[in-house]
């Protein structure tokens, strides 16, 4: 992987053709140039191998592009929910390590997993006292109503069970993995968390998909054959437009997966085609 290059934004590159535009937008598009360029190369955004929060995805085919460190084609999207949700993760880290918690919390402990396919990954939280694994998820108010009344997303479930196979693997028991989910605009009141037993044989399950994908990969190798990749099977969702590897309507897979996302009005849709 190339070192990390930043660019100055080119003066007067901000548009000011827009109603209501001044010196000050300037100012906000190189201060969030600045942000953004940050973001891209933060090391979280530059990680290569496949770790506990991808394990769990529910589409084999981006499972796979994530196995062999596929060129991301989507690397447009804003990036400060995730910025927000790491600052969060910086400040708790602080918080649950203070001394008067008498070393309750053990926190961002680097667990080992499954090398060299997924090396591992930094659980957020081991909570001692009741032997839980705890992973904070940042989320909006929308994505907050959907998880309270659907449950949440498998591959967080996913991924706090792996983080438990990783204590097991440094000598802890852990009975429970909990999620605990930060209002990104709202109130601490508003903290909701989302727990069950821990249950190892969901990690083992996601760490066999893992291995299965791989022989897959080595089956078709898409790297050599491109047209394979259609042979790898995708699960299409709403969440295709964060996924690294979408590029609407590609044909090519090898350059993008277009996801096949439905009409987001199908009745307009219909209508145009009509
Ligand atoms: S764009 Fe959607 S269907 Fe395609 S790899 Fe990503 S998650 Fe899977």
């Amino acid at each position: 992987m190339t070192a990390p290059t930043f660019t100055q934004p080119e003066a007067g590159a901000v548009d000011l053709g827009q109603p209501g535009a001044d010196e000050n937008d300037a100012v906000a598009g190189e201060l969030a140039h600045i942000i953004r360029d940050a973001s891209t190369n933060a090391p979280r955004s530059r990680q290569s191998h496949i770790g506990p929060s991808e394990v769990g995805d529910t589409c084999d085919r981006k499972i796979a592009y994530k196995l062999l460190d596929w060129d991301k084609a989507n690397t447009g999207n804003d990036p400060l929910a995730s910025i927000i949700g790491t600052g969060f993760h910086g400040w708790a880290e602080e918080a649950f390590s203070r001394p008067e918690l008498g070393g309750r919390f053990i926190v961002e402990q680097r667990l080992t997993i499954a090398p060299p396919l997924m090396p591992g990954g930094s659980c957020d939280l081991y909570d001692r006292l009741h032997d839980r694994v705890i992973d904070w998820k940042v989320v909006g108010d929308s994505v907050m109503r959907k998880y309270k009344s659907e449950g949440p997303r498998r591959k967080y479930v996913v991924q706090a069970n792996v983080y438990g196979l990783g204590w097991e693997f440094l000598g802890y028991k852990p009975r429970e993995v909990a999620l605990a989910f930060v209002p990104r605009t709202g109130y601490l009141s508003g903290l909701w968390v989302w727990k069950q037993p821990y249950d190892r044989q969901v990690a083992l399950d996601a760490l066999r998909r893992m291995y299965t994908i791989r022989d897959l990969i080595i089956a078709l190798d898409p790297e050599a054959n491109p047209a394979m990749w259609s042979l790898i099977p995708a699960d299409p969702g709403w969440d295709c437009k964060y996924c690294p590897y979408f590029k609407p309507r590609s044909t090519d897979l090898s350059e993008g997966c277009p996801g096949n996302l439905p009409p987001k009005n199908p009745t307009t849709a219909q209508a145009k085609a009509a």
